[in-house]
């Protein structure tokens, strides 16, 4: 199967049935960059966030040199070895489940967030952690290394739409407000419980982290969003959870928390669009936060799938809307979906809605089952598609030449709390 580049390249020139969401897709990422710097508005650029609107504070990529712009594939992929050759273990390539394959191929590790943030702590003896997922991640990997390595991100463009969604600004307004609703946030009940407990997701910036991590809160992953919910209701009334509500919404439900239960925290409305009565009533209050990228499915793809394909497995990812979850066989974690297509017995038909990089490289690695993604329109992350090999090039020759580029640094001060919010979701059990 050819890569979602190929398929893109393919779709723009008219040689092949299959759609894109963005023709844009087929040029070179430094056009998005070149664009965010003249105009000085920072954006997703093309694919599934291209909709949203970037903060004014997210990070801008400047323009790398010409020759990593024009170089050829072959070209390019001669000067990654080489670079990669010459550092040996003094670098680390991390590579996201959802990184296009013309990227994956030089990664050391291949993984989900939490899994490569666990693989770059790890790899102490390496100088460098060349990160190629997105932003979130970087500085995660960040907070877990050692202050010696330098974490590296190869185009600072490559952010997270959802991450963005919250930022600790309206986080803290927030806790501002419910803090008029419930009183003293600090102040336990005859249970010994707390009215509210923040809940991040991982996908979050380090900064909500610390929040966490300064206000009895955790962070989850969608791996273990259900073990992380029944650690918070141990300790509070009700949870916070930012920035998914479909993760929170998901999880919950299936816990048996009732949906009127679960209001939504809109962060530019006055008491985030709800009320004091809902508030007090409420056992998970919901940020108003989506990916775009898990947006996108839908319960008439799931239809059509089973239409199309009798015996059909469904699985789609935590992080779609409810009725979405609600249609599919299973929903779970990227690792989950991949563990679950690898015990499946050959000639398995799956239908996944998760991105589609990852859903590709799950067929071409599976050729005994018959694997596709649900929505028919070729569609990636916006801002891991930022990550192209000429940037990795760019990143690893200069470190070859003694320079550390785009290298994300968490203040300690950050770090500190965030760990302590990290630390709790390790150590809780289910
Ligand atoms: S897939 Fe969604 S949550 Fe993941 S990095 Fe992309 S926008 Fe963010």
């Amino acid at each position: 199967m050819s890569s979602v580049n190929t398929a893109i390249q393919l779709s723009v020139r008219g040689d092949s049935s299959t759609s894109t969401c963005g023709t844009d897709l087929a040029q070179g990422p430094w056009e998005f960059d070149l664009d965010a710097a003249l105009q000085g508005v920072p954006s997703y650029g093309p694919g599934a966030s291209l909709e949203d609107v970037a903060p004014a504070t997210t990070p801008v990529q400047g323009q790398i040199p010409p020759e990593y712009k024009d170089a050829s594939d072959a070209e390019l992929d001669a000067r990654i070895m080489a670079a990669k050759a010459t550092l040996g273990d003094k670098v680390v390539i991390l590579g996201h489940f959802y990184q296009r394959d013309e990227v994956i191929k030089y990664a050391d590790f291949v993984g989900d967030s939490f899994q490569l943030a666990n693989a770059a702590k790890a790899k102490q003896d390496a100088e460098a952690i060349v990160f190629c997922g997105v932003h979130f991640m970087a500085e995660t990997a960040d907070m877990l290394s050692t202050p010696e390595q330098a974490v590296i991100l190869p185009n600072l463009a490559a952010g997270c739409s959802m991450a963005d969604m919250a930022d600790i600004e309206s986080v803290e307004a927030c806790w501002a407000q419910l803090e008029e609703v419930y009183g003293d946030l600090t102040a336990t009940d005859a249970e010994g419980k707390v009215p509210v407990i923040p809940v991040t997701y991982m996908n979050s910036s380090a900064a909500l982290k610390g929040f966490c991590g300064e206000h009895g809160g955790i962070v989850c992953t969608s791996s273990n969003a259900k073990t992380v919910l029944q650690w918070a209701f141990q300790r509070g009334r009700r949870v916070l959870f930012f920035p998914d509500q479909h993760l929170g919404r998901n999880t919950a439900k299936a816990m048996g928390v009732p949906l009127e239960q679960m209001p939504m925290w809109s962060p530019r409305k006055p008491w985030g669009g709800t009320d004091e009565k809902t508030l007090q009533d409420a056992r998970v209050i919901l940020w108003h936060g989506f990916c775009s990228v898990h947006r996108r499915f839908t319960v008439a793809q799931i239809e059509q799938a089973r239409l199309n394909h009798q015996g059909v497995r469904v699985i789609v990812h935590p992080e779609c809307p409810m009725p979405v979850v609600d249609a599919a066989d299973e929903s779970g974690s990227t690792d989950y979906i991949v563990k679950a297509i690898q015990a499946a017995p050959a000639g398995s038909t799956f239908a996944i809605g998760t991105e589609i990089n990852l859903v590709n490289r799950l067929a071409a690695e599976y050729p005994q089952h018959t694997i596709f993604c649900l929505d028919p329109v070729i569609c990636p992350c916006s801002t891991m598609y930022r990550i192209h090999p000429g940037y990795l090039a760019w990143v690893l020759e200069s470190l070859v030449e003694g320079t550390v580029q785009n290298q994300i640094s968490v203040p300690e001060s950050t770090a500190v709390p965030a760990r302590v919010a990290l630390e709790r979701m390790l150590a809780a059990r289910p």
